[in-house]
C-alpha cells in the first residue's frame, strides 16, 4: 500500500514555504524581507554591526583593578544597530535574536568549558520580563557546544538599583555581596555570558563568587560594550589605535 505523506511533511515542505513566500519574515531592524537562511537580520544590517576594536577589551581589563575572571571576550560595539537588537530582545520579546547573538559568541570563543552560565537578572526585572536575555544566549551557546548550561549557578541575593547613573566606585559598592554561588566548582572551567558590559563591575563580582566556589577558570563572553567610556583610559594607557574598526572588518 502506498504511504500517505504525513501532515508534518506537508507542513514542512508545502505549507511553510508557501507561507514564507506570501508573508516573508522581515529583518527586525530595517524590515527588508529575509532570505531563507537569514535569522532575524538581513545581510546588510548584520554587516552594519561593528566588531569591537580589541584595544577596548584591554582598556576594560585595565580599569578593573583586580579581575577575578581569566579571558574576556566582547564582540560588538554598542552602536545603534546593536542597541536596536538588544532592545527588541529585552523589551519586545524577539527572543530569536538570542540565537543570532549566541552564533557571534560561538565564532569567537573556542575554549573548553565544563559549564556555561549567565549573569543573573534582578528578580523584579526577571518577573516583569519573564526571561533573562543573557541566559537565553548562554542556553543556545551551550546547546551548540553540547555543554551543560546552569541557569542558577549564580544567585542574585540583593536586588541592586539600576547602575546607569553610578560611577565605577559606586557600581563596585552596589555589587558588593550581591551574588552567591552555592555549588562546589572545584577545578571547573566556566564560561559566563552577559549581554552588555559597561564598567565590568557586575561581571567581576560574579567571577569572584565563582572563583570563591572553587572554579579553576572563569572566562567572560559579552556581546557588546559602549566605546566612549574607556577612550580616555586607552589614551592614558598609550593604546594608539583608537580608530573604530572598519565596518567591513
Ligand atoms: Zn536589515
Amino acid at each position: 500500500m502506498e504511504r500517505q505523506p504525513s501532515l508534518l511533511f506537508l507542513k514542512q515542505h508545502l505549507l511553510d514555504p508557501l507561507l514564507s513566500f506570501v508573508f516573508p519574515s522581515l529583518c527586525v531592524v530595517c524590515s527588508t524581507p529575509l532570505k531563507n537562511n537569514d535569522a532575524c537580520l538581513c545581510k546588510t544590517c548584520l554587516n552594519d554591526l561593528t566588531l569591537l576594536d580589541p584595544g577596548y577589551v584591554c582598556a576594560i581589563k585595565e580599569e578593573i583593578k583586580s579581575p577575578y575572571f581569566d579571558k574576556l571576550y566582547i564582540i560588538y560595539e554598542f552602536d545603534t544597530v546593536f542597541q536596536t537588537l538588544i532592545h527588541l530582545l529585552k523589551y519586545q520579546h524577539f527572543t530569536d535574536i538570542s540565537r543570532l547573538l549566541a552564533k557571534a559568541l560561538l565564532t569567537e570563543i573556542t575554549g573548553k568549558y565544563d559549564f556555561t552560565s549567565a549573569v543573573p537578572l534582578n528578580s523584579v526585572r526577571l518577573r516583569e520580563r519573564g526571561y533573562n536575555q543573557s541566559a537565553l544566549i548562554a542556553g543556545y551557546f551551550a546547546q551548540e557546544r553540547a555543554l551543560p548550561f546552569s541557569a542558577d549557578l549564580i544567585e542574585r541575593i540583593k536586588n541592586t538599583p539600576s547602575q546607569t547613573k553610578l560611577n565605577r566606585e559606586q557600581r563596585i559598592e552596589n555589587m558588593k555581596d550581591a551574588f552567591i554561588c552555592r555549588q562546589n566548582l572545584n577545578g571547573r572551567n566556566i564560561l559566563l555570558i552577559d549581554d552588555v558590559i559597561t564598567t565590568g563591575s557586575t561581571l567581576n563580582a560574579c567571577a569572584q563568587v565563582l572563583k570563591a566556589a572553587g572554579a579553576k577558570r572563569v572566562d567572560i563572553g559579552a556581546l557588546a560594550t559602549p566605546v566612549g567610556i574607556f577612550q580616555k583610559n586607552m589614551e592614558r594607557a598609550g593604546i594608539k589605535n583608537l580608530e573604530i574598526s572598519n565596518k567591513s572588518s
